[in-house]
């Protein structure tokens, strides 16, 4: 007994005293100010080789600590240089992700205070803060009372609890019919509902992928009839997952047309509006995205438009009594935080039990610059887009494949007399390539119907006028260079 007593410590190194974390927090606040502050002046994107990365730190862990200076001084030198600068103002490719300071502050508080949100009692305040937000999401998307949800990783957490729980609708606890299950997206949506539907169990082979039309909206006709012919063949139609903004273009699907057949069938219609869902607080994108309202679910992403930092998806559901159905199992050793009626334990609703708060940063960010000057961030980075729309049309050379549509726009360079798609493959790939190995801006390609577009998305509240004249006059100046350095220069010139 006293053996043990005598050898623990009174206080364990771990337990820092108030002014070492003070000055260690300041050290932490400075080198992230600075870098925001900072972003123009640095390189978009960084990358490096495996092998050269492996040299940047030890491998084995060290068994003395080492002071917070040098750790610092490591992170500072060798490793935070070498990324992608999301929040950078030149950042356009893929879905760009740029949080606010008071976001970035609100997870900072997450850890700090390191609030366990699976269970109602263990957060109470907190867990009302994660009801208001959703709420403040089912209002803007004009859901009912009663609608309700979480908040998730991410977008494909989101949609895959939405697949688990119209599965636990359909079959209920008798899995022998699983193999039957199909679920329907056009070929246009994100690969995260494939993912979604693999890890609840569907066949691979029963992901249907409708196609679309010219204007990459899904063909209802087809989904119509392709779900007659499944059903006629015994199968049971489980979801039709329609986007509302593609990833590829910002395209949204017929999402009325969609929703009268949904209601019809009875199938349980979820809309993936991951990447636009937040223009719904602009005039605009509550035009583009009428419909959304009839959706069973809702997938949206506040790490994208909502400006808060990775991670943060959301899920909303119109019944959110059948997340629940399908979630809830209430173990021995949780029996004395089961919730009453009027408790929420969001662990019934999803797959976490421990799991982080991703409300308050939202409602840091929100409640510190109000919802005017949020909504007026998403309008200009629309009107952005479609003044670099404006800009390439004055250009001969450029060939729109898809106009701007929320903050995507997709293009090419085409000269006069060059019209191979793999001439023009290589010349737009090289003009890619070149553009991001400046260093201001980095944008990405994507395919649309077969041939390769080059590809902005703008989102973030830093890119301005000036990114939008740079990147173009730099995707004309790399057009030129590498015109005049081929052969078919005499016949292509710019
Ligand atoms: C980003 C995105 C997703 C996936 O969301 P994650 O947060 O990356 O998991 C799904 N659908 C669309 C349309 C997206 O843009």
């Amino acid at each position: 007994m006293d053996k043990i007593k005598n050898r623990i410590t009174d206080r364990s190194p771990l337990d820092l005293d108030y002014d070492t974390m003070k000055e260690m927090g300041y050290q932490v606040t400075d080198i992230v100010a600075k870098h925001l502050s900072s972003l123009r002046s640095q390189p978009v994107y960084v990358t490096m080789p495996r092998d050269e990365a492996e040299k940047l730190m030890p491998k084995e862990p060290p068994m003395e600590g080492s002071s917070f200076d040098a750790i610092m001084q490591t992170l500072n030198h060798d490793v935070l240089p070498n990324t992608a600068r999301e929040p950078h103002p030149g950042y356009i490719a893929y879905v760009p992700s740029c949080p606010t300071f008071p976001a970035v502050l609100g997870d900072w508080f997450v850890s700090g205070f390191n609030f366990f949100t699976g269970l109602w009692d263990m957060a109470a305040g907190i867990n009302q803060m994660e009801l208001v937000v959703i709420d403040w999401f089912r209002q803007w998307f004009g859901m009912p009372q009663g609608t309700g949800g979480l908040m998730t990783p991410g977008g494909s957490a989101a949609t895959h609890t939405a697949v688990v729980a119209a599965r636990h609708h359909v079959l209920g606890t008798d899995y022998a019919d699983i193999t039957r299950l199909v679920i329907y997206a056009s070929d246009q949506a994100h690969s995260s509902v494939m993912k979604a539907a693999w890890m609840a169990g569907i066949p691979r082979s029963q992901v249907r992928k409708i196609s679309v039309d010219d204007q990459f909206k899904m063909k209802v006709e087809e989904l119509i009839t392709t779900i007659h012919q499944d059903r006629e063949s015994g199968l049971l139609p489980l979801m039709v997952v329609a986007s509302a903004g593609t990833t590829n273009t910002g395209t949204v699907d017929p999402l009325h047309e969609i929703a009268d057949f949904c209601e019809n069938e009875k199938i349980w219609l979820h809309i993936d509006a991951a990447y636009a869902g937040f223009s719904i607080l602009t005039e605009r994108g509550k035009q583009a995205l009428s419909g959304i309202e009839r959706a069973d679910s809702i997938t949206i992403d506040p790490h994208k438009w909502l400006f808060v930092p990775f991670e943060c998806g959301c899920l909303l559901a119109r019944d959110p009594s059948l997340l629940r159905d399908a979630f809830q199992v209430n173990p021995e050793y949780l029996k004395d935080a089961a919730a009453s009626q009027s408790k929420v334990n969001f662990s019934e609703y999803g797959e976490q039990l421990t799991r982080a708060s991703r409300a308050l940063k939202i409602w840091m960010s929100v409640n510190y610059f109000g919802m005017q000057a949020i909504t007026e961030a998403i309008d200009r980075a629309m009107d952005l887009t479609l003044f670099a729309e404006e800009l390439m049309k004055e250009n001969p050379d450029f060939e729109i494949l898809s106009p701007a549509q929320f903050g995507i726009l997709c293009f090419r360079i085409h000269p006069k007399g060059m019209d191979h798609s793999s001439e023009l493959e290589t010349l737009n790939q090289e003009i890619c390539n070149r553009v991001v190995a400046e260093g201001s801006y980095l944008i990405a390609t994507t395919r649309l119907r077969g041939e390769l577009a080059l590809r902005i998305c703008i989102l973030g509240f830093r890119t301005g006028k000036e990114d939008v004249e740079g990147v173009v006059s730099s995707v004309v100046s790399n057009a030129k260079a590498i015109l005049a350095e081929s052969r078919v220069v005499a016949d292509h010139s710019l």
